[in-house]
């Protein structure tokens, strides 16, 4: 499955660039979760964001984040400013040229979008820009309108435009990377997702299930940026878990255990120092299965049991809430209640719902540093660099071009 990482520019602290009462890091968010939510709505992909709500993220960190996960592209989404009009994308300075290739192609795509509105294209650039030099994997930065453009900005401001502009870099994308159509049946509630639902949604929720509830749902919306998983699903997990904070399974109120962690066969299962302790714990065993191995940096380690959730060969494989059945718990329909039962009554746009299936067995993918038979493009490549054959980075994946190839057989004959 092909990883793809949307990128929205700024966030938290920084801005990016300001007009008025508008911010920058608004407009990419919602851009980038509009576009996230019709990738997983149509195709076979693992989306995953930079951030999915307004936290501060550091550029190091984003291009590390993608890094580590190897993704197959990477897309920052920007909004311009500074005196101008329209749409252009970027990508480093002496980007491969497969990515180059990849570059075209999502380019031409959205401005077969922008054309429709009679926005001008500014071209195909390049810039040395961090998020492009440092990713591993073809880069592209799309900087969409001006903020301080009473045109552009006025479009920025219609959900429609914003909606119509994510599916064109949506499809552009899939077209680029040749993504499969969407498997049916995994899930429809993808857990890595930005989500406008409101605290006092949750809030109202569980009021009225059980008014002596104490109120976490603060906690749930910090960890829910921090570990970049939606924090209503999580909330709806604890909800299923402890009746609506009624506990009365094994697990006792003051242990903050809101999912359960570790209680099974008898066992009461993991205590915590305080609730943020539980509720961050809780988001670390999302996070072995959402993201897998790493934590995001600088979190203290507080779940025991994410070593063991590793070992199911499930790390970071699973995208939709409805996948946690026959993995978080051994009933196939784990997810699926927790979507079904405890989201859909607060969470908006929840209609459909799955019906469980067979758990599939855990299939690991192969390392990518070995792909048997002998068969290892990043050591080859490797190789020719440590050698002076090829000089600048290249992702086993991108496209070589006759130039490239006879500077190679060249620099070969060189050398013999
Ligand atoms: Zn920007």
């Amino acid at each position: 499955m092909q990883r793809i990482v949307l990128d929205p520019g700024h966030g938290g602290e920084d801005p990016g660039a300001v007009s008025g009462q508008y911010r920058e890091k608004h407009f990419n968010l919602q851009v980038a979760g509009a576009a996230a939510r019709y990738i997983n709505e149509r195709y076979s992909a693992a989306v995953h964001l930079t951030r999915i709500t307004d936290i501060t993220a550091g550029l190091g960190e984003r291009a590390a984040y993608a890094n580590e996960l190897r993704a197959n592209l990477f897309v920052s989404l920007h909004t311009n400013a500074g005196g101008g009009t329209g749409f252009e994308s970027y990508v480093y300075t002496s980007a491969a040229s497969g990515t180059q290739v990849y570059r075209d192609r999502l380019h031409d795509y959205v401005a077969r979008f922008y054309a429709l509105h009679g926005i001008r294209d500014r071209g195909k650039k390049k810039a040395n820009f961090l998020v492009l030099r440092e990713t591993n994997m073809s880069a592209v930065l799309l900087e969409n309108l001006f903020i301080d453009n009473n045109n552009d900005l006025a479009l920025l401001n219609r959900p429609d435009f914003i909606q119509q502009l994510s599916e064109y870099i949506s499809e552009g994308i899939a077209q680029t990377l040749g993504l499969d159509k969407r498997i049916e049946g995994t899930g429809i509630v993808p857990a890595r997702a930005v989500t406008t639902t409101e605290p006092d949604q949750a809030r109202q929720f569980l009021k009225a299930k059980n008014p002596a509830a104490p109120d976490y749902i603060d906690i749930y919306v910090k960890m829910g940026g921090i570990y970049r998983i939606r924090w209503d699903a999580v909330f709806a997990q604890s909800c299923k878990e402890t009746g609506f904070w009624k506990f009365g399974g094994l697990v006792r109120p003051e242990q903050y255990n809101f999912a359960g962690l570790g209680s099974f066969d008898g066992n009461e299962g993991a205590s915590f120092k305080t609730p943020e302790d539980g509720i961050e714990a809780q988001f670390q065993h999302w996070h072995v299965y959402f993201h897998g191995g790493k934590l995001p940096t600088g979190r203290p380690e507080l779940d025991a049991r994410r070593n063991a959730a590793l070992s199911t060969g499930w790390g970071g494989k699973l995208n939709y809430v409805e996948e946690l059945g026959g993995k978080w718990a051994p009933a196939p329909d784990y997810g699926i209640s927790i979507v079904r039962d405890y989201m859909a009554p607060f969470v908006d746009g929840i209609s459909a719902v799955l019906q469980p299936g067979p758990v599939p067995e855990p299939q690991p993918e192969p390392d990518p540093g070995d792909n048997g038979g002998g068969w290892n493009p990043a050591a080859e490549i490797a190789r020719l660099q440590k050698d002076g054959f090829v000089v600048n980075d290249h992702a086993p994946d991108s496209f070589v071009t006759w130039g490239e190839f006879a500077t190679v057989l060249n620099r070969l004959r060189d050398q013999s």
